[in-house]
């Protein structure tokens, strides 16, 4: 018996016999040609094919696995299409007179490396997507057809890495599991065998040497094999336990968090883009209390304009029907960069031109998405947050900049939300100490613990060296977290949280202990999280979060939670 680990990415536990898949990798040479409109033609043709197949795999995609999976194949099109991407392969065609295979490899592979060089780790791994879109056009360009993997009999997949389109065109009645040696948590072989409901393990770093008896533990990230009788019996039963609580677990995250004592808290979700919006309903989102709408300019190659953020907007907007929606506008400048915004290198971005004070310079930036969020915002229980924000001056400046905005509308007969909530941020210290000015302003506070963490205990949340001290459990931190819930509801405003705190096990009680309103995390903490809340009573919570208060380290208030979680279970 051999156990080979990797990062689990997807529950669940599969037994059985692996199947090897190896697909051979096309890199074309660059060859010389003599007439270039030819080429061009060529790849046109190869362009629309590759169009054609990726509209059948989209529609595979949503039959099989659901509207979250389809729009990995929906985002492929796109990519298929991006307009600087086609003019540069065209350009490298008709300027050095190469074959349309080694332009299109070429430009592919740059953006894919610009990708793969950003921090955010959700982004890194798009350059699998670029890279599956170009293999596509490339086998196209080359004459060949789709290589059809026909599975016999259940089988766990074992390969190096998974491309998104391999990934769903396996039998879903044969495929067990997934293993990859490659690939993160944010891999799509990793959201698609969540979405497809299959357990994964992506990262394991080698292949097993034998494939004939094998058992995927998805939950703890381990494959073993060739398994003795006594495991494997005890993996038979693990499973069948197993997926009866994911059933459960699905069915009551649907449910609202309501306290022992009858209090319903909003559990709302994170979201970055529309498979975010997805996943957050499938994880019992109750709306989303941060929409980081930086992505949709990542995303693309150049500016995004109105028309096209109205459109994602739209989309992600009405996934959620008539539970809230918070917008918050453009926060670049810091870990976020844009490359194809070439703005200047500074030499503390984090304390630099970022979020809100860059936008507010920024009317040609700003604008646009102000107009786009209050045009697809019609109908919609819509609020836009400001990010950053540090003086009660900047609040008032987006204001006014967003009802320049709706007056524009209003003068060009166009629809719009006439009446969102306008919150802020709450991330940099001087807004928590003008908490009760600040909420003269606006309609609500979400507080971003990330941020104010960072630059309450002065840490770089970067630096891997200064990490010990990037809690948000530090007393100073826990305080001005106080403070800004006591302001917010002096002030008659509801206040939420959108860092990475609120979704904390142990970090729940005491902030529902604190009064928080609204909690607002990634989707796959919404479950558990409102498991949590529903074993507390306000009172109790309220006694656990003023004792919290008095401890003087982070280790001390997680032991003082932790303590308390054990006496409950007495
Ligand atoms: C935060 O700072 O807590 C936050 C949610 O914003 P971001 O992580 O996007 O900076
Ligand atoms: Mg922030």
């Amino acid at each position: 018996m051999n156990v080979i680990k990797g990062i689990p990415a997807a529950p669940g536990i599969a037994i059985g016999t692996g199947f090897l898949y190896s697909p051979s990798q096309l890199i074309p040479s660059r060859q010389h040609i003599q007439v270039v409109d030819t080429e061009i033609n060529r790849l046109q043709d190869a362009l629309s094919t590759a169009e054609k197949e990726l509209e059948e795999i989209y529609q595979n995609a949503l039959e099989s696995a659901g509207q979250e999976a389809a729009e990995i194949f929906e985002a492929h099109l796109v990519m298929l299409k991006d307009p600087d991407l086609l003019e540069s392969v065209e350009q490298t065609i008709r300027t050095e007179q190469i074959n349309a295979d080694a332009a299109f490899y070429e430009a592919s592979e740059t953006y894919a490396e610009m990708l793969e060089n950003l921090s955010d780790e959700y982004l890194r791994a798009r350059a699998a997507d670029i890279r599956d879109v170009a293999s596509r056009v490339i086998r196209i360009l080359g004459g060949e057809e789709v290589q059809q993997t026909l599975l016999t009999r259940p089988s766990i997949i074992i390969a190096e890495d998974l491309a998104p389109s391999d990934t769903i065109k396996f039998d879903r009645a044969y495929t067990l599991g997934f293993f990859t040696a490659q690939g993160g948590t944010t891999s799509h072989t990793a959201i698609l065998s969540r979405a497809l409901g299959i357990p994964a393990i992506v990262g394991a770093g080698q292949l097993p040497d034998s494939t004939s008896s094998l058992i995927l533990d998805g939950d703890n990230g381990q494959l073993i094999i060739d398994p003795d009788e006594e495991t494997l019996s005890e993996y038979q039963q693990r499973q069948q336990l197993l997926d009866k609580k994911l059933d459960d677990e699905r069915q009551s995250s649907k449910k609202p968090a309501v306290t022992l004592d009858g209090k319903q808290v909003e559990v709302v979700a994170n979201i970055g883009n529309l498979e975010d919006a997805r996943n957050a309903i499938d994880h019992g989102a109750e709306g989303v209390g941060l929409f980081r709408t930086e992505f949709s300019y990542l995303e693309h190659s150049s500016l995004p304009n109105e028309e096209d953020l109205v459109q994602v907007y739209q989309d992600i907007f009405r996934t959620f029907g008539s539970f809230p929606v918070v917008v918050r506008t453009l926060d670049i400048g810091g870990d976020k960069e844009i490359p194809h915004l070439k703005l200047p290198s500074e030499t503390n971005p984090f304390l630099g031109h970022r979020g809100i004070r860059l936008c507010l310079s920024r009317p040609d930036l700003f604008k646009p998405q102000l107009r786009a969020i209050l045009r697809a915002g019609v109908g919609c229980n819509l609020c836009i947050m400001f990010p950053m924000i540090a003086t009660v001056g900047e609040v008032r400046q987006a204001r006014k900049m967003l009802e320049e905005c709706a007056a524009e509308l209003e003068s060009e007969n166009l629809a719009y939300n006439p009446r969102p909530q306008i919150g802020i941020m709450i991330e940099v210290p001087s807004a928590v100490i003008c908490a009760d000015q600040l909420a003269q302003e606006v309609d609500f506070f979400s507080i971003g613990t990330n941020d104010l963490t960072q630059y309450t205990m002065a840490v770089d949340r970067t630096n891997a060296k200064v990490t010990y001290l990037v809690s948000a459990m530090q007393p100073a931190v826990l305080r001005l977290i106080k403070q800004v819930i006591d302001h917010g509801h002096q002030a008659g405003i509801w206040v939420g949280m959108c860092g990475e705190m609120a979704g904390e096990p142990l970090a729940i009680p005491i902030l529902l202990g604190f009064g928080l309103d609204e909690f607002s995390m990634n989707p796959p903490a919404i479950p558990q999280a409102k498991e949590i809340i529903r074993r507390w009573d306000t009172e109790q919570a309220r006694t656990l979060a003023e004792q919290a208060l008095l401890c003087e380290t982070p280790e001390e208030v997680e032991a003082l939670v932790q303590n308390w979680l054990d006496g409950n279970k007495q």
